[in-house]
């Protein structure tokens, strides 16, 4: 049997605590595919194209793994794939509420596909995108919470992002 499974999420940016998710995810199934969000709600700081070609330079050399970005309604777009496991992962408590929420509305709009979650090492349990784009803005090292070419693309971002805005 082929064992597949979809990792979805917005990655903005990668962080050590999804490689740790994805290598776990890619250690249980044959093929494991990052579904990079294209989703404009979230209004991302990288975009989709950024996000995917940092998340392809993480994965480089994991076999078994693939990415791609998707922008239809995540259910929809694992059942394209012909696949039925997503995988979710949490951190904490704090996290719990809102994946069980979203777990069981994708369950109600499609009821064939299971997600399953998996917890990071906890030494990343405390790790979230939106406080490292908080601390990166302000130029803290970020060697401990994602590799140098993310760290990187971010700092460009945000020197960009000043230039703009001193401009204006
Ligand atoms: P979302 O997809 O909700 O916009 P993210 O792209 O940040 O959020 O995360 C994708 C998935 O990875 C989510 O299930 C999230 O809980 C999980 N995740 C994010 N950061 C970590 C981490 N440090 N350790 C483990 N899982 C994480």
């Amino acid at each position: 049997m082929n064992r597949r499974a979809v990792y979805p999420g917005t990655f903005d940016p990668i962080t050590y605590g999804h490689i740790d998710i994805i290598k776990r995810a890619a250690k249980i199934f044959d093929e494991l595919i990052i579904g990079v969000a294209d989703n404009a709600m979230k209004n991302p700081l990288l975009s989709t194209v950024e996000r995917v070609d940092l998340l392809k330079r993480a994965v480089r050399g994991m076999k078994n793994v693939k990415v791609e970005s998707f922008n239809e309604l995540m259910v929809d777009y694992v059942q394209s794939k012909k696949i039925t496991v997503v995988v979710r992962g949490l951190r904490m408590i704090s996290d719990f509420e809102y994946e069980f929420q979203m777990a069981l509305t994708n369950r109600r709009l499609n009821k064939d596909i299971e997600v399953i979650f998996m917890m990071p090492n906890q030494s990343y349990s405390f790790l979230s995108s939106k406080l490292i784009k908080e601390v990166a803005v302000l130029g803290a090292d970020l060697s401990e919470f994602l590799p140098l070419f993310v760290e990187k693309k971010l700092k460009e971002k945000f020197k960009k992002q000043l230039k703009i805005i001193k401009k204006s």
